[in-house]
């Protein structure tokens, strides 16, 4: 619990919110300001401020329940697909700084795009900049 941390109020019940789903370490409400209807946020409910910060059993709590609740979703606001994503970073748009994934309701007629865009144009990788990446990551 950080005091300053609008999410972990909401965790605390110090704020209201439209829960939706509640797990021992997840909690899962609609966004105030949604992106499309059933638009739900799926926090860890310790205060954990990037991805890289959750426990393994919290990233599993977390990922399940957005597993379990995107049919759900859909289902509650008829929708056709889904986005989602985390902000994971302030460099990547994230505003509050307790860990969050985003579950967007998707339609066909919306006037949304993919998550391609999320990251601007893409860059001309050659092969080599693309394996040098990948060895970097892997760490062999
Ligand atoms: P971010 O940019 O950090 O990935 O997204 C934060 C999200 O939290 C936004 O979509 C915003 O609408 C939502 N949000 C911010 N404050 C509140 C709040 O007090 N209650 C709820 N339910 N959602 C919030
Ligand atoms: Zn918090």
């Amino acid at each position: 619990m950080t005091d300053d941390c609008i999410f972990c109020s909401i965790v605390a019940g110090d704020i209201p919110a439209r829960t939706v789903a509640e797990t021992d370490e997840a909690l899962a409400f609609l966004d105030a300001n949604p992106m499309s209807p059933g638009h739900t946020l799926v926090i860890p409910k310790a205060h954990r401020s990037r991805v890289a910060d959750l426990s393994v059993e919290e990233s599993r709590a977390v990922f399940d329940l957005v597993h379990e609740l995107a049919p759900e979703i859909a289902a509650a606001v008829d929708a056709d697909a889904h986005t989602i994503g985390v902000n994971d970073g302030p460099d990547a748009g994230q505003e509050v700084p307790h860990a969050h994934v985003h579950v967007i309701p998707r339609f066909a007629d919306d006037d949304g795009g993919p998550i391609h865009v999320a990251a601007g144009s893409r860059p001309d990788l050659s092969d080599d900049e693309l394996d040098a990446i990948a060895s970097s990551i892997s760490g062999e």
